[in-house]
């Protein structure tokens, strides 16, 4: 069992907080290295087919001893499959690469306004969740008009919008209009992709509590009301980013950490210039 800790979306359904994400964990090391996460407690996986490993991830998922309705599976429809007939087409090869009769959570991994093509993609989710083989729907990298656009035009709400997220890029401007439209958070990159572990605020305040900055940044997420998806494929490691649910950061570490905000503090892409 897990003592770990849910957010609730507002279509009924919850996800746990504490993920773990596997971009650019091949095939054969997603498969072991999801069933070790599931072991050490971990109910959240975060693939994507653009990471060509669904075969992997879905065969941890299978060859683990915990129940599929236990493991809470996130998959992303690609950029280039946006667009009704190939999203239905590209839902039904995740689906079949994954092993899987249904995902608990399928988002849109890119708004890629240039393609003008997110809201009819939108609109072909909300008939995926419809048809019970996506338990729920949300988006990623959406920025606050694309949110809102999809919303004004279907009326129909993502529960989460995954987007980067970590101590050097705090995003409060969307996390204002996420609170707004009851949309969760989600972050990828929490961890800045390993940037952030030797910065002296964070390092205090690990050195303070006897914990890593690893274990001191996903516990700011998690304390923020994020949902956190840090990736590792390290078997030490991914037990470090779950050893969180015995501590708690003191309001001036929240304080002192929230300090580190930088607007020039992306790791990744811009969406609204990413032309992919
Ligand atoms: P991350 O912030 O999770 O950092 C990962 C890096 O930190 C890796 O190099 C890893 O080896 C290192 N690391 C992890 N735990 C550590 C520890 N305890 N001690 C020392 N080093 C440690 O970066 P990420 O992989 O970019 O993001 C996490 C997940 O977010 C991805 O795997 C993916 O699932 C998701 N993601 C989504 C998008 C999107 O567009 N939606 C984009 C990027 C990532």
């Amino acid at each position: 069992m897990t003592n770990q800790s849910c957010i609730d979306f507002h279509d009924g359904n919850r996800i746990p907080q504490l993920g773990l994400g596997v971009y650019k964990t091949p095939d054969d090391i997603a498969a072991p290295t999801v069933r070790k996460a599931l072991e050490s407690g971990y109910r959240h996986i975060d693939t994507a087919a653009i990471y060509e490993n669904e075969r992997g991830v879905g065969e941890g998922v299978r060859s683990s001893n915990v129940p599929r309705e236990d493991i809470f599976v996130t998959t992303k429809l690609w950029n280039d499959n946006q667009g009704r007939d190939k999203t239905l087409k590209a839902f039904d090869e995740s689906l079949n690469r994954l092993g899987l009769d249904y995902v608990d959570l399928y988002l849109i991994h890119w708004p890629s306004p240039q393609r003008g093509l997110y809201l009819e993609t939108w609109k072909t989710f909300i008939e995926l969740k419809e048809q019970g083989r996506v338990r729920s729907i949300g988006v990623s990298n959406f920025c606050a008009e694309h949110l809102d656009h999809i919303i004004d035009e279907t009326g129909v709400k993502p529960v989460i919008n995954q987007i980067e997220l970590h101590p050097m890029f705090q995003q409060a401007e969307l996390r204002g209009a996420h609170a707004r439209l009851g949309v969760e958070t989600e972050c990828w990159s929490p961890l800045g992709q390993g940037t952030i572990f030797e910065n002296p605020t964070i390092t205090s305040i690990a050195d303070k509590h006897g914990r890593t900055p690893a274990q001191i940044i996903i516990r700011w997420h998690l304390e923020n009301g994020f949902v956190v998806i840090p990736k590792s494929s390290n078997p030490a490691r991914i037990d470090e980013n779950f050893n969180v649910f015995d501590f708690k950061l003191d309001s001036s570490d929240m304080q002192a950490i929230g300090g580190l905000n930088s607007d020039h503090g992306r790791v990744g892409p811009d969406p609204m210039k990413a032309e992919f």
